[in-house]
């Protein structure tokens, strides 16, 4: 049976004209699931019993449990949660001065291999639903009580290579239902991100990248670039043996050229790898040719051998070669909040994960 919260307003609403319902009934149930988060169409008292039979019959409800939750003393809070396949992944909510973000998984594991990453070792399992992901965010909401203002596509997995769940979870998003005004009354919020709070991060996958950008979503785009050479980056990120260096950016170009956004360009620093002035040099050349942004990220320990280079001096010599920098801040610490973490401490404790793709 297919998931009720898969589907848009506009799909709803044929769907229920298809059970003989009017369409306001559309609204009320969407307006259950999101603003409220509720968990079996039981719970939504103003459908009459019959119609609720009906629902049941014809969906499922499935949200995932809260298996694991840590805050940090920031305030950064960690969830793990657990879908109803036995499935785990990551959510991390993150309290700025601007407002909430959460950071949420795509995918239950990665393919990528990133050698940096907490998430290659403990496998690849499936690819999340859009209402899987849409789910991260609302019960992150429920949960901490705080309504929540941006969105990063940044936790386990690669979103883009789960494309069609994660253009239809930001369609979802999109829709204005989603809004205030689309709020029940009494209930808790529902979602209100515009698209410009919602960024996409990719290791690179240039094919998805150029079809990402034929949807002309105005989100942000990040791109974890790492090194500015293909022989770093080719170490670090086996994706970089399918695209190169030069492949990636001629894309990045297509990219900007036509949604005329800038892109993100992750950088996490490591000690002896990518921290040289020469690499920082060529970053900034890098970065001239598709106006692009440069984001220092503190490289997280996960036991895989790597060490956290010195943002500053690296910091100085993109500046000094006329590229914009910023230094993300570190959040979380104390309780693995980097996405993988988690999940790989509770996959190490024995928890089976099980593949159902
Ligand atoms: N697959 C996507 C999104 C998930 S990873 C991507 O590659 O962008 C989210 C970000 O965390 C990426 O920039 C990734 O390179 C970075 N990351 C992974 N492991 C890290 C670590 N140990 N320390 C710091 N950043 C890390």
């Amino acid at each position: 049976m297919p998931n009720i919260k898969e589907y848009s307003v506009e799909e709803l609403h044929a769907l229920f004209a298809g059970l003989g319902q009017k369409p306001y009934r559309a609204k009320q149930v969407i307006r259950w699931l999101y603003g409220r988060g509720v968990r079996s169409f039981d719970e939504m008292t103003d459908l009459s019993e019959e119609l609720r039979s009906k629902l049941s019959e014809s969906f499922s409800l499935n949200s995932p449990e809260l298996a694991d939750v840590r805050t940090s003393s920031d305030g950064t809070t960690k969830y793990l949660w657990r879908y109803n396949d036995g499935n785990t992944v990551e959510s991390v909510l993150l309290k700025y001065r601007y407002g909430t973000s959460v950071c949420v998984s795509t995918q239950a594991g990665c393919r990528m291999g990133c050698k940096f990453c907490a998430s290659p070792e403990v496998g690849f399992a499936r690819n999340l639903t859009a209402s899987e992901i849409l789910d991260q965010v609302l019960f992150a909401q429920l949960q901490s009580g705080t309504p929540i203002g941006r969105i990063d596509l940044m936790g386990i997995g690669e979103p883009l290579d789960n494309f069609d769940n994660v253009t239809r979870f930001i369609a979802l998003v999109r829709d204005p239902l989603f809004s205030p005004g689309g709020r029940a009354k009494g209930s808790a919020p529902g979602l209100n991100i515009g698209m410009r709070h919602i960024t996409v991060s990719t290791c690179g996958l240039v094919p998805q990248i150029d079809r990402f950008a034929d949807l002309a979503i105005p989100c942000n785009l990040s791109v974890s670039l790492h090194a500015p050479d293909d022989e770093t980056r080719s170490v670090l990120m086996p994706v970089n043996n399918r695209y190169s260096i030069s492949e990636l950016m001629d894309c990045c170009e297509r990219y900007y050229s036509k949604l005329n956004r800038r892109i993100t360009f992750q950088y996490a620093l490591i000690a002896g790898v990518n921290d040289s002035p020469e690499q920082a040099r060529l970053l900034a050349g890098l970065m001239r040719k598709v106006s692009g942004h440069v984001n220092l990220i503190h490289l997280n320990d996960t036991g895989n051998g790597f060490r956290a280079g010195d943002d500053r001096t690296f910091g100085a010599t993109l500046l000094e070669h006329g590229a914009t920098v910023t230094t993300r801040r570190s959040l979380g610490a104390d309780i693995d909040a980097a996405c993988g973490m988690l999940r790989r401490r509770t996959i190490e404790k024995g928890q089976r994960e099980v593949a159902t793709e």
